[in-house]
């Protein structure tokens, strides 16, 4: 490793890790955005989920489930469960414990399998939550994978018998539903993701939020304004400082021609949908502190440095150009706790 990756690294890794909250930070209201899986496509055992709850406050979503119980031992592997506290005589392991009592519901984006996988293969041994979802994204579930054939029907509709362990809960773009048995509301918008609807979900609890956003491609090379739609309505949270963080994709690195995006992003076109939000929200004062994380990086089988080292380099320089300095980037990884407030 160079001297100039040595630090590349230590700076990223530092901007992670220093985020222990101060004792006046833990007072001030926030959100513990826990990485249960990172990477998009390819690296089973590391797949889109993130579970997302108020600081302070063990009742948890979790955003897309490509990866459940593996992400849930590799979070508890690196220390990012240790928060939650397991009653003694649960008869439970930590992981298990947060699987069937801390996350109350699933957000699912859409049904590809890198964001369902999880969800599926953990459903026996799952406890009854709700899974709230667009309309379509609920269909897919239903007809194609707890149907008998490829899986258990686990839903509350479809082909009999359905067992009922899942609550299908459809969500109307734009309006805020209260997800039970947590402090939280949830809000869904569609977004255009290569011919399939994906889904942002604003997580809001105690006057903040945080924007999940599914796989979703530009407007510019989708040929829609689902993303310009969503920024115009979470314009007045971006410009109130409510919004603290956004997860949202960059599949590839800067060298991937448009025509190759299959409906991803790069961070070029990250940098260029941020600058936009921040025009809909009163300038790029606006986004000052907010985090970005992004995630679902491909997983590469090339030799040679992994393909987040090359999205970091371009983020950096995009974010520059772009005069996001006020913006903090960082990478997903499995395992990671982040605060934000
Ligand atoms: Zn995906
Ligand atoms: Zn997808």
């Amino acid at each position: 490793m160079t001297l100039k990756k040595t630090c590349l690294f230590l700076c990223f890794f530092i901007s992670i890790f220093s985020l222990p909250p101060t004792p006046e930070a833990a007072a001030r209201p926030g959100f513990v955005v826990t990485v249960l899986g990172a990477r998009g496509g390819m690296l089973d055992g590391n797949l889109s989920a993130y579970m997302i709850r108020p600081a302070g406050d063990d009742r948890a979503v979790l955003c897309d489930a490509g990866t459940a119980m593996g992400g849930l031992v590799a979070a508890g592997r690196t220390g990012a469960l240790d928060d939650i506290a397991v009653p003694r005589g649960s008869g439970l392991t930590r992981p298990g414990y947060v699987l069937t009592h801390t996350i109350r519901a699933y957000l699912i984006s859409h049904a590809h399998l890198d964001h369902v996988a999880g969800l599926v293969v953990a459903s026996p041994d799952d406890s009854a939550k709700p899974i709230y979802a667009l309309p379509a994204t609920l269909d897919d579930l239903s007809a194609h994978l707890f149907n008998w054939r490829i899986w258990p029907n686990f839903g509350d509709r479809g082909p009999p018998p359905a067992l009922g362990k899942y609550h299908y809960r459809a969500l109307t773009p734009g309006r805020a539903e209260p997800v039970p048995d947590t402090a939280m509301t949830v809000t869904a918008w569609p977004l255009d993701h290569g011919g399939v609807e994906s889904t942002a979900f604003l997580i809001a609890a105690n006057g903040i939020s945080v924007l999940y956003m599914g796989d979703t491609g530009p407007d510019a090379v989708e040929g829609g304004h689902r993303l310009d739609d969503l920024w115009r309505a979470i314009a007045p949270e971006v410009a109130a400082h409510r919004l603290k963080a956004i997860v949202i994709e960059a599949s590839y690195d800067d060298t991937r021609p448009d025509r190759m995006l299959f409906g991803h992003m790069t961070p070029t076109w990250v940098a260029a949908t941020l600058r936009d939000l921040a025009r809909q929200a009163g300038g790029l004062e606006s986004l000052r502190g907010l985090t970005v994380l992004i995630g679902h990086v491909k997983y590469s089988l090339a030799a040679g440095p992994a393909p987040q080292e090359a999205i970091r380099r371009d983020l950096v320089r995009d974010a520059a150009r772009s005069g996001l300095g006020g913006v903090r980037f960082l990478i997903a990884e499995q395992g990671l706790r982040l605060t934000v407030d």
